[in-house]
């Protein structure tokens, strides 16, 4: 057992108080991961308290435990999340590697007097955290949380460890990082940590439901138009992107929640290797890139649009109108042709 597991269990021997945060507008893996670890950490007889940064997608209402979750930029939460953290005794930062993934909450968490511990699996992370549960070749940090609580508890099985809460909220987290199992992150310990936690009997292909097959009609429309109007594709970069105003999205009346995920639809057209999304909201652009095989929009997001995020998977943001930014996108594709062609 390394150091830091061994400094972690003697800390959380006496009752603590928690915090536990992800990145903002989280995922299924942020949201599930810090919420398995939250329960976890509950029945060890800790004082957790969830806080997401902002709001999450609808999408995600049903997991265990979602109801404690406190919204930092939701006013009504955010004099209880100060005081929470001013009262914390550790800080739990799950599925982020760099503090300006918190937007606002970022400087709480920073000048917070508590300890800071890190269990994350992107690239290049900060280093803000006493303790860090860090690996990039984990597919999610929801399979971190895994591993970390085996580690810590070696002489229990499975189902001693872990409930039916604890392992849907993890799997929601393992199954959509990887796409369903589907993308080049999924290893013999993906699959070994998920038929573990497949001991304690919970439904899988309901929690694939859950998340996928439970969009409002909306969704599937504004996909439909985004599709069939917004999509273009580049054969000599094999790059496909699709660009959405704020105009469009009032105009479907679409939350957050709604784009995430057709960034990949690009991804399917043949021989295309990098997919970008670019989306006009609340005065900035977001943009969200995928790729396949080594082509690393990583590189590309932090090179060029203040971002960061995993090989095959990133993101970044533009204060730049969203015209500029594609074009400043398109501009740099010509430096990234030999990498593109290449991909196999
Ligand atoms: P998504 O496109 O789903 O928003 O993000 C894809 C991946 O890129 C995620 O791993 C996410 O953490 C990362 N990512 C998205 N936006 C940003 C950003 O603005 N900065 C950094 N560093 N990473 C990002
Ligand atoms: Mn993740």
């Amino acid at each position: 057992m390394n150091q830091t597991i061994e400094e972690l269990i003697t800390f959380l021997s006496t009752p603590q108080k928690i915090i536990i945060t992800m990145h903002r507008d989280p995922d299924a893996d942020a949201l599930g991961s810090s919420l398995g670890w939250a329960s976890y950490l509950i029945r060890k007889g800790h004082d957790v308290t969830v806080i997401s940064p902002t709001e999450y997608a609808a999408n995600l209402n049903w997991l265990p435990g979602m109801e404690y979750v406190l919204v930092y930029e939701k006013a009504a939460d955010q004099r209880n999340c100060k005081r929470k953290i001013d009262e914390a005794t550790l800080i739990c930062c799950l599925d982020f590697s760099a503090l300006s993934r918190l937007k606002d909450l970022g400087k709480v968490v920073q000048e917070a007097n508590a300890i800071k511990m890190m269990i994350d699996h992107h690239l290049e992370p900060e280093h803000f955290a006493k303790w860090m549960i860090w690996d990039t070749y984990a597919a999610a940090t929801a399979q971190l949380v895994y591993a970390l609580i085996k580690e810590m508890e070696p002489d229990k099985q499975t189902i001693e460890i872990f409930d039916i809460s604890m392992a849907e909220c993890l799997y929601a987290g393992i199954m959509t990082d990887t796409g369903s199992f589907r993308h080049a992150n999924v290893t013999p310990e993906v699959h070994l940590a998920v038929a573990d936690l497949m001991l304690t009997g919970f439904d899988t292909s309901r929690i694939h439901r859950l998340i996928y097959d439970n969009a409002p009609l909306s969704r599937l429309q504004f996909l439909g138009y985004v599709l069939s109007q917004k999509l273009t594709v580049i054969p000599e970069f094999r790059t496909a992107y699709m660009v959405l105003t704020e105009a469009e999205l009032l105009k479907f009346n679409s939350s957050t929640g709604e784009t995430e995920g057709i960034v990949n639809y690009g991804l399917q057209v043949e021989n295309v290797v990098m997919s970008a999304l670019f989306i006009e909201r609340k005065g900035e652009v977001k943009m969200s890139f995928r790729s396949v095989g080594l082509f690393s929009v990583r590189d590309l997001a932090s090179s060029h649009f203040s971002g960061g995020g995993h090989k095959n998977a990133a993101g970044g943001r533009s204060e730049q109108s969203v015209k500029e930014t594609v074009e400043r996108f398109l501009s740099v594709l010509p430096s990234y042709q030999q990498s593109l062609l290449s991909v196999d």
